[in-house]
């Protein structure tokens, strides 16, 4: 039996109910956090609430608490009740629920609701994965959080279907992003490529740490959009996420990196993230 907690209480997963009439139902309106935990520690909360917090703001959604540390205590108090020490937890909050009609009340209250979930083995996936490449067919608002993810949903089963584990998308020849995950690329000089943090791309929370532990040991980040041509001259490229970290890509399209082996500044960030996030749960 798995606990949520939705608005104010904590509830059976199949006990929670949610209106009909709930804008994030209706109208996708509302955003979301996908944040991990070990050893019973929450990881990048601080990230994640920022990340949260500018979405909301970017929506004008009303905040369900003022201090986050009410996220934090309704979080740790879930952990415990549905006795998980180890892994991610889902973090929605729409506008609310209202009468159906495009325009929003202005004092309406915002729903909350925060599940926990485990992911399978990763053992396969770290030893690379293939990418396809498509149309990039979102809004241009991609640096929101919505729950509004029918393209990258779409991308990402049709990917699938072709085999791929996952899709980068590109927008004016330039990649952009996976539709779960940042894309980066390493070139011959070893220089790290990512897309920069602006409206076309998810300012990923994992791409974060990656810049900042590559930055600190001594690695050069460039955050320039990347073409298919600077994918065919690639050293190396790799995706992240929370629920992956890093993970070594050696497929893009047909194009076959690094002879299908983990690069070794793949292998050196793959490390040094785990190090990095395996220290917070001492902090
Ligand atoms: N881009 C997109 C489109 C995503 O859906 C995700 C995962 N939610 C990411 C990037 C990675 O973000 P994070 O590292 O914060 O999980």
């Amino acid at each position: 039996m798995s606990f949520c907690y939705i608005n104010g209480f904590y509830k059976n997963n199949i006990d929670a109910q949610i209106s009909v009439e709930d804008r994030g139902f209706n109208f996708s309106d509302g955003v979301y956090e996908v944040m991990g935990f070990r050893n019973g520690k929450l990881l990048n909360f601080d990230k994640h609430m920022y990340r949260l917090c500018k979405s909301l703001i970017n929506l004008q959604i009303s905040k369900p608490f003022s201090n986050p540390n009410s996220y934090k205590i309704i979080i740790y108090h879930l952990l415990k009740l549905n006795d998980v020490n180890d892994g991610f937890l889902y973090l929605q909050i729409t506008r609310g629920t209202a009468k159906r009609n495009h325009l929003f009340p202005s004092n309406i209250k915002p729903n909350i609701v925060i599940f926990t979930f485990s992911k399978g083995s990763l053992d396969k996936i770290k030893r690379g994965v293939n990418v396809g490449l498509t149309k990039d067919q979102r809004w241009m608002r991609c640096d929101i959080k919505s729950i509004s993810l029918l393209a990258n949903v779409l991308d990402k089963q049709k990917g699938h279907e072709r085999g791929f584990f996952e899709v980068w998308q590109i927008r004016k020849n330039l990649i952009t992003e996976g539709t779960t995950s940042n894309a980066f690329i390493v070139n011959k000089k070893s220089h790290i490529y990512t897309h920069p943090k602006n409206n076309f791309i998810l300012g990923g929370v994992t791409r974060d740490c990656v810049v900042e532990i590559a930055l600190k040991n001594g690695l050069k980040v460039i955050e320039k959009a990347f073409n298919i041509n600077d994918i065919k001259n690639c050293n190396e490229a790799f995706l992240t996420s929370t629920t992956l970290g890093i993970v070594p890509v050696t497929k893009i399209d047909n194009i076959i990196i690094n002879k299908k082996a983990i690069g070794l500044i793949t292998k050196t960030l793959m490390k040094k993230l785990e190090d990095f996030l395996n220290k917070q749960i001492h902090e």
